[in-house]
């Protein structure tokens, strides 16, 4: 379970993560056509390979778009919006209000359902403000502050009422559950730099039918010429040119995803949860608390953690910096207040973590640290 795979900088951040070494050895295949049979056959299994990752229906379909997570939000957006629509936008954190705030750009009449910092969305206000809306759009984990939404129960009654409902899952996707079929999941989206640690540049999505069907039925061309749906699956299913895919990040997401697949959906999320045990275990003597109050709001992926009193946030981080250990802090009202450490793919190993572990005890002058995590690691051969 735990082949540790780091050498050089170490990247404890929500987002990039290390680079999977299949990826990186992927990275130096000689370049092929995008119209090349082979990359045709290389995109079918990595097709295949999103239905798993994202649950989706046996046909459903998938593709990458060629751009970071973001252009995977702007996508669904500017496919399945058109002016004056209502859209139902869940915000509890920086993600959800640059989802409001692209909505917004494609004309939509944004309705916004908040939630205090570090709690999650109320599935009863989602309810509540549901008449008349054509979308609704939540981040399933929110990165800048650690919160997981209650997806499944939002997609219930997103569902009964017949909008559409599209799920940012970059921090969930290929980590965490995701069952986009079961669930009732109409587009969902993610990066190629998180939970997949393959190289940035690559937004893997998956289009659900009625989410097509939106498409199909717009009155307007979608004005994200790029992205549009229809020009996508040219390309991915018709084989006919539509824009220059950048064939050297598709092979290293095909070995990433491919990697991810091999070990196991489930056997990852037990790895997260794994590890986030051992990093609180070994943290908490310090004074380092979780800054997600109710624990079914935890976010596994990125483990937000209250600092301790008179923790000197910007010292500390400067020099793990100096040890090449990189670990990011918060954003906007929580910056100095926590930190937030990355479990999405290859992040999610004892060896990086390890390396915090001695370096905080070194900095910080204090014993047991290491040895805590060690423990709570337990008998896993690591
Ligand atoms: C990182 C992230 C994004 C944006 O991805 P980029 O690759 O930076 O464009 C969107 N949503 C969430 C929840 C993220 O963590």
């Amino acid at each position: 379970m735990f082949e540790d795979t780091h050498d050089g900088h170490i990247l404890l951040t929500p987002g990039p993560t290390p680079i999977h070494p299949r990826a990186q050895r992927a990275l130096m295949r000689p370049m092929l056509g995008h119209m090349d049979p082979e990359v045709f056959a290389l995109n079918g299994e990595i097709q295949q390979g999103l239905r798993m990752m994202y649950g989706t229906e046996p046909e459903a379909f998938t593709a990458l778009l060629a751009g970071t997570g973001s252009l995977g939000m702007e996508a669904g957006f500017a496919n399945l919006v058109e002016a004056g629509d209502e859209v139902l936008v869940c915000a509890n954190g920086s993600f959800g209000r640059r989802m409001a705030e692209m909505a917004a750009r494609y004309g939509a009449r944004v309705r916004l359902v908040t939630a205090p910092l570090g709690e999650a969305i109320d599935p009863a206000d989602v309810a509540a403000h549901l008449g008349g809306v054509g979308m609704v759009a939540v981040v399933h984990g929110e990165t800048s502050t650690g919160v997981l939404n209650p997806v499944p129960e939002i997609a219930r009654l997103v569902r009964r009422s017949g909008a559409l409902l599209t799920v940012d899952a970059v921090t969930t996707a290929g980590m965490e559950p995701f069952h986009m079929a079961e669930w009732g999941v109409d587009y969902a989206y993610t990066g190629a730099q998180k939970c997949l640690s393959a190289p940035p540049g690559l937004a893997p999505v998956a289009i659900g039918e009625r989410a097509f069907a939106r498409y199909q039925a717009r009155r307007t061309p979608t004005p994200l010429w790029y992205c549009d749906f229809g020009g996508l699956r040219d390309y991915w299913v018709e084989h006919t040119y539509h824009h220059t895919v950048p064939v050297n990040l598709h092979f290293a997401l095909h070995a990433a995803l491919q990697a991810a697949l091999e070990e196991g959906l489930e056997a990852r999320q037990a790895r997260v949860r794994l590890l986030g045990h051992a990093v609180v275990t070994a943290l908490t003597p310090l004074g380092f608390t979780h800054y997600v109050k109710d624990p079914a709001a935890r976010l596994p992926t990125v483990l937000a953690l209250r600092l301790p009193p008179g923790f000197d946030d910007a010292a500390v981080r400067a020099a793990l910096r100096a040890r090449e250990i990189s670990v990011t802090g918060g954003l906007g009202p929580t910056a100095g207040l926590i930190w937030r450490l990355g479990l999405m793919g290859e992040a999610a190993r004892p060896a990086p973590y390890r390396a915090l572990m001695l370096a905080l005890e070194d900095l910080l002058g204090e014993r047991g640290v290491v040895d805590r995590f060690e423990e709570a690691l337990g008998a896993v051969p690591v």
